[in-house]
């Protein structure tokens, strides 16, 4: 076991301030990696502030991971000390179940294992995220990142980057496909990104008009803004496929009338009931679905960073000090982030001494 320094939340209204506690030591198949960046998604919030009703303090969030490998178990074959790798939400699940027979480890029957707020189903011990020194993670569950990304741009794709990815191909986007992403955040600005690149006609839906130039530089040909019905109506039955990233609850049935007759609206963002209640109708008349994705499998991943590696494709980050995680989550409740925060956990080893509230 190895003491390490961390940032923890304690309970849902406090700061996130210093923590120690023991990584395990290796087993023969973990990978031991030191954390050089860590981003921040609104995940993080949502569980710091349980808004899922299932915290457990204290929490380490943290699950947008990249390092350089310290050292291996002797297991290990695809990875060795120094080489640049990536963690993203899981860290383990069945093996054998039929999800993750193919390769779909994050809807494992048995139940996945997230990066942090979990229990380790071997040991039994709470799981612990990326805001810290140090990770020890089964080598299956951990992704090369490809020389060609720099590393603080691309600790986004483990999470922000796979939740769009995974949609984007799970729906066969492809040239010519017609696309909208809802919501200009960490996860909507790589939406647009890797919609582009898939070569998809790419549209934002957005409540903030001046957002427009920055999402038509980062791969968006139109942006309509969501609270305008002109706008709105202008845009009716076009998209193939609508991604909603949105965090919190709100109206869906305005993006229905916009999907394309056999288009599909995908909630990645809420998860929760809709209010105002949703209207099936409009889905029935033209064979539209509303649908889920949660992330992606590890070989998906695997391929999204590939991707991403080949189209010089990384977040835009604001690069941050652990020390300000805290104002980090208030400006990301005000959509004040340009499009990731990405902690520099070098930062970590300066800290002085803030302790959790
Ligand atoms: P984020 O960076 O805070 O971005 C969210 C964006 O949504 C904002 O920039 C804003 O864009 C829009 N928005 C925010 N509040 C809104 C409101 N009340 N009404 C309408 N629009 C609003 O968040 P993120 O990190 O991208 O995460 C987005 C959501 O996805 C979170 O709920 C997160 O937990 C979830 N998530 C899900 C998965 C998954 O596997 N399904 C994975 C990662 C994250 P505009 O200013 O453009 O409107
Ligand atoms: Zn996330
Ligand atoms: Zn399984």
């Amino acid at each position: 076991m190895s003491q390490i320094k961390s940032y923890a939340a304690h309970s849902p209204t406090g700061r996130l301030g210093l923590f120690e506690f023991d990584r395990r030591s290796p087993r023969p198949d973990d990978v031991v990696i030191e954390i050089q960046y860590c981003g921040v998604c609104h995940s993080d919030l949502h569980n710091v502030r349980n808004d899922w009703g299932n915290a457990q303090y204290p929490m380490v969030p943290g699950h947008e991971i990249v390092g350089r490998v310290l050292e291996v178990g002797p297991e290990v074959t695809r990875f060795r000390a120094g080489d640049r790798v990536g963690v993203g939400c899981l860290v383990e699940s069945c093996r054998h179940c039929k999800a993750c027979g193919k390769g779909w480890e994050q809807y494992c029957e048995n139940g996945a294992t997230y990066t942090y707020n979990a229990t380790d189903p071997i040991d039994g011990t709470r799981t612990f995220g990326g805001y810290s020194e140090k990770v020890v993670v089964a080598e299956h569950f951990v992704l090369k990142v490809p020389d060609a990304l720099d590393l603080a741009g691309a600790a986004p794709l483990l999470c922000a980057g796979i939740t769009t990815y995974s949609p984007l191909r799970h729906w066969n986007v492809q040239p010519g496909s017609q696309v909208a992403i809802v919501g200009l955040g960490g996860l909507g600005h790589m939406g647009l990104k890797l919609a582009n690149a898939m070569g998809a006609e790419v549209t934002l839906f957005s409540r903030s008009p001046d957002k427009e130039a920055d999402a038509r530089r980062l791969g968006a040909d139109h942006i309509v803004i969501s609270t305008e019905p002109l706008q709105m109506a202008a845009v009716a039955g076009r998209f193939d496929l609508i991604i909603d990233t949105v965090p919190y609850q709100h109206d869906v049935n305005p993006y229905v009338p916009t999907l394309a007759t056999g288009g599909t609206l995908v909630m990645v963002g809420y998860l929760g009931p809709l209010e105002p209640a949703f209207n099936t109708g409009p889905l029935v008349f033209r064979r539209k679905a509303l649908a889920g994705s949660l992330i992606g499998g590890i070989a998906e991943t695997q391929e999204m960073l590939d991707f991403c590696g080949q189209h010089g494709i990384h977040s835009d980050v604001e690069v941050i000090r652990i020390q300000d995680i805290n104002e980090a989550y208030e400006r990301m409740l005000k959509s004040d982030v340009k499009y990731r925060f990405v902690i520099d956990m070098t930062s970590l080893k300066n800290s002085n001494e803030e302790t959790a509230a």
